[in-house]
């Protein structure tokens, strides 16, 4: 009786000390899949990615997907990687853009790169931003020219609301909350669409 006691002991610690290893693995390993790990790791942080445009059949149909929320640490040295890599790429002179988001170049992740050309006195940076969305929008709406990295050839007037109020994340996992208007709130809901699949075409009458 008292060995099966003994016993029972051993295997509750057995179990405690296997999940404890799980928790481990789970938090030092990134929440990239092995696809976009392998993408990501491809090639040096200093390096543009490839850009997935609808042209092509394949990037056309992922383009099209609903992009994963981030749950991330701020310690991860993969998300680090990748945004800088993302941030390379929307710089780079192949694919010059004001905004790029992760899914543009095979990235299922709610991730976007945005030129802040509200902020003029530091003369608007590009920021990145882990889980945008917006949660107001005004009621005025404007017209304005609207071009993306993904849609090779083509600039189309899209009329979007105005002002909008969003919700992010830094890189240091805190949560923000901004309004933002004019052109730069243009670049955000072009942005943030890509990460629900949609498109800046889906937003023309007659398309
Ligand atoms: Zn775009």
């Amino acid at each position: 009786m008292k060995s099966n006691y003994i016993l029972l002991f051993v295997f509750a610690l057995l179990i405690l000390n296997s999940c404890k290893t799980n928790l481990l693995s789970t938090s030092s390993t990134s929440f990239f899949s092995d696809e976009e790990l392998k993408l990501i790791y491809e090639q040096d942080s200093s390096q543009a990615m490839r850009v997935w445009k609808i042209t092509n059949k394949e990037d056309s149909i992922f383009l099209r997907k609903t992009s994963q929320e981030v749950a991330f640490n701020p310690t991860d040295t993969t998300i680090h990687y990748f945004v800088h890599r993302l941030f390379k790429t929307v710089r780079n002179p192949n694919s010059l853009g004001v905004g790029i988001a992760a899914p543009q170049v095979g990235i299922n992740k709610r991730i976007i790169w945005v030129k802040r050309f509200d902020k003029v006195k530091e003369e608007m940076p590009f920021e990145v931003y882990i889980n945008p969305k917006i949660i107001k929008y005004s009621d005025e709406v404007k017209e304005t020219m609207e071009g993306c990295l993904s849609i090779p050839d083509r600039r189309e007037k899209v009329i979007r609301p105005d002002k909008i109020t969003i919700e992010y994340q830094t890189l240091d996992g805190k949560l923000h909350q901004e309004i933002i208007d004019g052109f730069t709130s243009v670049i955000f809901q072009h942005e943030i669409d890509h990460l629900d699949g949609i498109l800046y075409l889906d937003h023309l009458k007659n398309e």
